[in-house]
């Protein structure tokens, strides 16, 4: 029988070490491992940039987390992308990306790969139809991120994952909104799950870092080589910070759904507020879609702000991005502490002018555990 989640998330990949008892998996930092003899590693760690045994538990924990059977961590979400592009596709294949994914993910396909002879197409997840018309011979991917970045749309990734096997492709699920606890995509059919563990699975704003983990065993061993090849890897003290935030991921997810929906009920009837993307509310178009293949609906919140009183909209949302106290102003998400960001000016700027640009007037929340009354009031009083 497999284990809780949160059992997993305590113990999986970090039995007490065998030599000292040590409870917690030690920090291994050292970039080297002694020999018995050439060739006669102890444990089959060598050379730190190949395997780390800190690196080799957070490994194992995020792959049980996930219910695949290989995890490879790497310096960054960006680092885990372009290493998974760039074995899973060659020049010439052409992948389906979000019309509104995020903005790094873009940046990185648009103006990096594409110089590779990668070729793309930008999307609507959500609309099955315009995915399908998308598709063509040479489509070896469909990139999901489910809820997406910063709109909050939801695809539907077993019907999605279905889609991609007829058609030959691979569907990678970008899984950093939702986490393992929310939402396991592997289960649901993806062959892949990236993970920007920066984010919700640090969870504490002070660390970077990135995952993929996959149940194909040959698709495994191409990016382990690759990532040795490319040398993307985090240093020990990386992977133990992010071992230590997701020990308490469970609690923390159910705190941050909480939040957000006190968050949510505020700004929905709001005079200031025009709409509100969440995927918890019932008139959210994927809300159904989200209810089957998410256990709760997250911590990330977005919305517009009315244009009402002749003000310039995107003012009025900078305006307010400016005015909260507890929440701050500041890119990234997923961690303790509550931030607000305007989507069209900071993460999402490199899609200003192509179709991925966002609404100028968009406000986006990474609602934290601090106590929900307090977040409400600092968002109330911003609002004006
Ligand atoms: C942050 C983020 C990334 C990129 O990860 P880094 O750790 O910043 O390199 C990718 N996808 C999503 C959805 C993210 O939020």
């Amino acid at each position: 029988m497999v284990n809780g989640f949160s059992t997993r998330a305590i113990h999986a990949g970090q039995d007490p070490d065998p030599t000292t008892g040590s409870v917690i998996v030690p920090i291994y930092a050292t970039s080297t491992f002694a020999q018995d003899g050439v060739g006669g590693t102890r444990g089959g760690y060598e050379y730190s940039r190949s395997a780390n045994p800190t690196r080799t538990a957070l490994a194992e924990c995020l792959a049980a987390l996930e219910g695949g059977r290989h995890g490879l961590i790497f310096g960054s979400g960006m680092s885990a992308t372009d290493t998974l592009l760039r074995v899973a596709l060659r020049p010439g294949d052409h992948l389906l990306i979000p019309h509104d994914a995020y903005g790094g993910t873009f940046r990185l396909v648009d103006k990096v790969l594409t110089a590779w002879g990668i070729e793309y197409s930008p999307v609507d997840l959500a609309d099955l139809a315009a995915t399908r018309a998308a598709v063509r011979p040479s489509t070896r991917m469909i990139w999901c991120e489910s809820p997406t970045n910063p709109l909050l749309g939801i695809a539907d990734i077993a019907a999605l994952a279905d889609l991609a096997h007829t058609e030959g492709a691979r569907l990678v699920v970008d899984n950093t909104f939702a986490s393992p606890y929310l939402q396991t995509p592997l289960a649901l059919g993806a062959d892949v799950v990236l993970h920007s563990t920066t984010k919700y699975l640090g969870g504490h704003s002070d660390v970077v870092g990135g995952a993929l983990v996959t149940d194909d065993s040959e698709l495994a061993e191409r990016l382990a080589f690759a990532q040795n090849a490319v040398g993307a890897v985090p240093g020990p003290f990386d992977a133990w910070l992010t071992l230590r935030g997701i020990k308490t991921l469970a609690v923390r997810m159910e705190r941050h759904s909480d939040n957000a929906e006190r968050v949510v009920a505020a700004l929905v009837d709001h005079p200031k507020v025009s709409r509100v993307y969440y995927p918890g509310l019932a008139e959210h178009p994927g809300h159904e879609v989200a209810a089957k293949q998410m256990r709760r609906f997250g911590g990330m919140v977005s919305f517009q702000v009315s244009s009402a009183g002749g003000v310039d909209p995107e003012a009025e949302a900078l305006r307010v991005c400016a005015a909260t106290r507890l929440f701050i102003l500041a890119e990234s998400l997923g961690g303790v502490e509550s931030l607000i960001e305007h989507p069209g000016r900071m993460t999402h700027a490199s899609t200003a002018g192509s179709l991925l640009q966002v609404p100028a007037d968009l406000v986006r929340l990474s609602v934290g555990i601090e106590d929900a009354e307090d977040l409400v009031e600092d968002l109330l009083r911003a609002l004006g």
